[in-house]
């Protein structure tokens, strides 16, 4: 069993998709172990994203971070890491298969991948650091 870090983004929230992307958790079988409504200050968010710092799309992103509350979800599954991804599908939503979250609700428009809807994390060390960033 593993834990991971899921993100509802604030495009997410904003469209009102949060319980659609929780069913489809639930569905799954994953376990919710905590789950809060966040508005990460840049601080947390300078540290969830440090990987991506300098690159072109790493201050808009921070903006539109801030740009209104997310959910954060605690989760355990079996693989849970890998299945939440496979259920997010790809990060641009414009080559996400249908069926998965991305590929069902990502909008074709300019900021398609910026505003992807949720977040996964990606390994286990990174799921252990972002659970410590938004959970402490
Ligand atoms: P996440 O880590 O959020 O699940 P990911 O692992 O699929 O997404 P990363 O490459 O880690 O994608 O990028 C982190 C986030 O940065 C993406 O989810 C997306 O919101 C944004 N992003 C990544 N690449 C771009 C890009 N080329 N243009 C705009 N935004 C981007």
């Amino acid at each position: 069993t593993e834990e991971t870090l899921v993100l509802v983004k604030p495009d997410g929230v904003a469209r009102g998709l949060t319980g659609t992307i929780l069913a489809r958790i639930e569905a799954k079988g994953y376990a919710l172990v905590d789950i809060r409504l966040v508005e990460p200050d840049r601080d947390v968010l300078a540290e969830h994203y440090a990987e991506h710092e300098g690159k072109p799309f790493y201050e808009p992103l921070l903006e539109f971070m801030m740009s209104g509350p997310s959910v954060a979800i605690r989760l355990t599954g079996n693989r849970v890491i890998e299945g939440f991804r496979s259920l997010a599908g790809t990060t641009d939503p414009t080559s996400a298969a249908p069926g998965t979250v991305r590929g069902d609700f990502g909008r074709d428009w300019g900021l398609a991948v910026q505003q992807n809807l949720v977040h996964g994390s990606d390994s286990p060390e990174s799921a252990q650091r972002e659970l410590g960033i938004w959970f402490n």
